[in-house]
């Protein structure tokens, strides 16, 4: 097990009807700025419960933030709390609202240029704008982690940055909000969270029991119930177990004294940049492949992750591994992924080499947990990706 340290001061609060204690964890004296997405929580009544929960502070909205947030938008509300000298930000939204509202918190105290937060990705430390949020769908980890990703709209990026300034404060998170929920972001929750878990787990030994039993148990528990919840999201012991297994996916606590990997999460980004494929997609079109194009440096784990996610008997790692990796492909087939670029996108033929070529001009040629993912096993992974 490698060293670690392990730091998360965001206060997590769990459960049905928790909404209403937004009163008293959004601090007294502050001038609020509530920043949400496209409009869905008018609909859900998510936004009554927090505005009759907040009754009595300053609260300034601001509206739009789309899903893979804009740098752009971002921006506007930036320039809003600069002239309006407002001091907490309230995200109430998945993770798109959330990791914009990181990007907000960053920026508004940050002098010159805001998109070197993204191009240096940078790690933010200190004056950022305290942030709490209301969850509203369950699949980043982004309500307890100091992680986020914004698309420069202009250059089609989607870039990633973060830092230990930037966990919120608090969050809300209601199983309840996930019953207005279309399927198709049901699915993508569960594939979402599964891929994170698969991220830090999938790599190489590295004798951390625990923390393998922990990654074990969030995909064992997301195998269990990811079908049913996108069938009866209105079931609240799937809802609250479903929400929980993403937060904890993602929050940092599976990924200390391991090595991580995220290529298939790098990879992915450029699909959505480019092609505006769902986020969860993306990694669903990715993540087998890679693990193929990677079979020989990742099988003692897909062994492992085979034999007690899967149930997979026998004796031959690799036949195991092989296995494994099949059950995974049927289980994203099962969370109604489709996992061809080409049904996608028209224009996936030059794929390869435009991301390559991203990927070479920001220097990111070792990725994965050991550097082994130079341009070339990107350009096999994405073409082997097409259909
Ligand atoms: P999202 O992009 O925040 O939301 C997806 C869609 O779901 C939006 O259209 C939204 O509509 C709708 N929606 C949200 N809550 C709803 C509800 N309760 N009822 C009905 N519709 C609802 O989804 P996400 O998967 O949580 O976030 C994806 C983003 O997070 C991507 O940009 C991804 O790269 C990033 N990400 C971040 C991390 C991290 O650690 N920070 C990790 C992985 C991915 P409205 O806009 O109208 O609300
Ligand atoms: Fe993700």
């Amino acid at each position: 097990m490698n060293n670690f340290e392990l730091y998360n001061p965001t206060r997590l609060v769990f459960g049905e009807g928790q909404i209403a204690k937004l009163k008293d964890l959004v601090p007294k004296q502050a001038r609020v700025i509530m920043v949400y997405g496209g409009g869905s929580i008018f609909k859900n009544g998510i936004y009554e419960q927090v505005k009759a929960a907040l009754e009595g502070f300053t609260v300034t909205e601001f509206g739009g933030i789309e899903a893979n947030p804009h740098y752009e938008t971002l921006m506007k509300a930036v320039e809003l709390i600069r002239s309006e000298k407002l001091d907490f930000i309230l995200a109430v939204g998945g993770g798109s609202v959330i990791d914009g509202a990181k990007f907000i918190s960053a920026a508004v105290h940050f002098e010159g240029d805001t998109k070197e937060i993204l191009y240096k990705r940078m790690s933010i430390r200190e004056n950022a704008v305290p942030f709490g949020s209301v969850l509203t769908i369950p699949a980043t980890g982004s309500e307890m982690n100091s992680g986020s990703v914004v698309t420069i709209a202009a250059t089609q990026e989607k870039l990633p940055f973060g830092g230990p300034a930037l966990f919120p404060v608090f969050s809300i998170c209601d199983p309840k909000v996930i019953i207005s929920l279309p399927k198709r972001q049901l699915q993508n929750g569960v594939v979402d969270a599964f891929t994170h878990v698969m991220e830090q787990y999938l790599t190489y030994p590295a004798d951390a029991y625990l923390q393998d039993r922990f990654s074990e148990g969030i995909l064992q528990t997301l195998v269990e119930i990811g079908p049913k919840v996108v069938e009866q999201p209105d079931n609240y012991t799937l809802a609250a177990n479903f929400m929980w297994s993403c937060t904890m996916a993602l929050n940092g606590l599976i990924q200390k004294g391991v090595p991580t990997d995220w290529a298939t999460h790098m990879i992915g980004h450029e699909l959505t940049a480019l092609y505006g494929i769902d986020h969860a997609r993306t990694l669903a079109i990715i993540a087998p492949n890679l693990y193929k194009v990677l079979f020989s440096a990742k099988k003692e784990k897909l062994a492992q992750y085979g034999r007690r996610v899967w149930n997979i008997q026998g004796d031959d790692t690799e036949t195991i591994a092989r296995e494994a990796i099949r059950k995974t492909e049927e289980f994203l087939d099962i969370m109604g992924m489709d996992r061809k670029l080409a049904n996608h996108t028209p224009d996936y033929a030059q794929t390869a080499d435009i991301i390559v070529k991203r990927f070479e001009a920001r220097g990111w040629v070792k990725l994965g947990e050991n550097g082994i993912v130079t341009p070339d096993k990107v350009k096999e992974i994405v073409e082997l990706s097409y259909n």
